[in-house]
């Protein structure tokens, strides 16, 4: 604790504590409440809060006094003593009249890159954005995510304000729990409602289920969409029989489980919360159409949405540009757009990081009003610092991930070619980045990142790279602020945000 010393004191007299060899200050984050002065440091690779003072925030912050300060870890408890005296550091809603990114950290220390990033932009960051299938994976709990961006945003002194989405949730106890925890943003993933089975039905088939439904229900549908004309700009949208009866038996039981998760708990939540509808990880492709008519059913029913993800053609693999037909996609996106315009809420673009050829054209439909989601691309900036700065672990992790990629195929869908990746040892040191640029490896180690940081050595049972890694990022945390500065930068001028 000696190295602390002179950052308590010069904190004590009301001075502004510098750098010195064993501590980093993070000037930005020095703040002031009553007579308590608190800043956020690093001393190796462990960051703590240090107070000195006295009254309410001092009191308040559990650590180890020395002097007239006291040294404070980065618990969940001082997360919650931020939050109560320092509003922005609480995340919040951003509605429809502005843009937003998710930007997940799946390590926990990407955020005061996003920041940098997102500052004097045109789009708010959602900071905190984990999957329950992101969170089991790697051993996190909502809890830690939280916390994570509550640091970053402290510790950048970032005042303009952040999201946290709690991502794909499919089942209502998380739902609960999220909003508990004081998420701003909710992601209802609608998978399990929506059937695949009925795409490859036949007409009949199709025709015969319909015809089993109650008949208040199909009443319900038909009078509101048979035959009926709905003009949008620059599209008609109209539902023959066929059409209509394909659309409520694949949709209409997700529709009534979004209705009841609105009333349930977004319309009772006691502050604003950015609702999202996801209609995206199925193996039906929305058609225009279809988005159409789940958001109307959405509008008579009284549910208000922030943002609608559809699954859109082609393919959105992780971490890789567009797989697809560009000229479709264009026709496609740009219906899409004008839907979610008509109805008020901004269109989500999931798995949307890397994809470079189709942001331009996302940009022009949206017209900068859209919400995008990235998350695996920011772990393959960490990985190609690695490579840059900590090439012999970058080795060793690169054929732990070739041994297990296999492993990983129940939880991603991705199809990279592995064969077309170099071989490790015809790879010189300085050309170890350069895997980064390349789909395949890129998918390799975007996939196993659970894998490689809950990796334990059968002999010892130590963390066979999670340390290590953790360490290198840390005493480089510059390098990979910049790697996200330039990369995630380069997503949003193409996407004119
Ligand atoms: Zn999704």
């Amino acid at each position: 604790m000696e190295q602390f010393q002179e950052v308590v004191v010069n904190l004590a007299a009301g001075k502004i504590p510098k750098t010195t060899d064993s501590v980093t200050v993070y000037e930005s984050s020095l703040e002031k409440v009553d007579s308590t002065h608190i800043v956020m440091v690093k001393s190796g690779t462990e960051k703590y809060l240090v107070a000195a003072g006295e009254g309410a925030l001092f009191n308040e912050l559990e650590g180890e006094n020395i002097g007239q300060g006291k040294i404070c870890g980065l618990t969940h408890h001082n997360s919650k003593v931020l939050n109560k005296y320092f509003d922005y550091t609480n995340p919040q809603a951003f509605g429809t009249e502005i843009a937003t990114m998710g930007l997940g950290d799946r390590l926990g220390v990407a955020s005061p890159g996003h920041i940098e990033t997102v500052k004097n932009r045109k789009v708010k960051p959602i900071l905190a954005q984990q999957s329950i299938r992101e969170l089991t994976l790697l051993n996190r709990t909502m809890t830690d995510v939280l916390d994570a961006a509550t640091f970053a945003v402290f510790q950048e002194g970032y005042k303009d304000g952040y999201g946290a989405d709690a991502d794909h949730i499919k089942l209502e106890k998380d739902i609960e729990y999220a909003l508990d925890l004081g998420f701003s943003f909710l992601t209802l993933d609608c998978s399990e409602q929506i059937r695949n089975d009925i795409e490859g039905a036949t007409t009949d088939e199709i025709h015969k289920e319909f015809a089993d439904l109650p008949v208040d229900r199909k009443e319900y549908f038909e009078n509101h969409y048979l035959n009926k004309p709905f003009e949008i700009e620059g599209l008609t949208v109209k539902f023959d029989e066929a059409s209509l009866h394909k659309n409520v038996l694949v949709y209409g039981e997700a529709i009534d489980f979004m209705e009841h998760v609105y009333n349930e708990y977004l319309a009772k939540a006691d502050k604003a919360i950015d609702f999202e509808i996801s209609i995206d990880e199925t193996e039906t492709v929305t058609a225009p159409e279809a988005h159409f008519f789940v958001a109307e059913e959405l509008r008579r029913r009284g549910v208000t949405v922030q943002s609608l993800a559809p699954r859109f053609c082609g393919e959105f693999q992780k971490g890789i540009d567009y797989i697809g037909d560009i000229i479709q996609f264009e026709k496609e996106l740009h219906e899409h757009a004008e839907i979610a315009k008509y109805f008020g809420y901004k269109l989500s673009i999931h798995s949307g990081s890397d994809k470079f050829s189709v942001f331009p054209i996302i940009g022009k439909y949206t017209e900068g009003l859209l919400h995008i989601k990235t998350a695996g691309t920011n772990w393959l900036e960490a990985i190609r610092v690695i490579a840059q700065v900590n090439p012999d672990l970058y080795r060793r992790m690169h054929v732990y991930a070739q041994e297990h990629f296999e492993e990983t195929l129940k939880y991603y869908h991705v199809t990279p070619d592995l064969d077309s990746v170099v071989p490790l040892d015809e790879t010189s040191d300085a050309d170890l980045p350069t895997y980064m640029d390349h789909d395949a490896s890129r998918q390799l180690f975007h996939v196993t990142y659970g894998i490689l940081l809950t990796a334990k050595s059968s002999e010892s049972g130590a963390d066979l790279f999670r340390t290590e890694f953790f360490t290198t990022l840390m005493n480089n945390e510059n390098a990979y602020r910049s790697a996200l500065v330039k990369h995630i930068g380069r997503h949003l001028d193409l996407l004119g945000l």
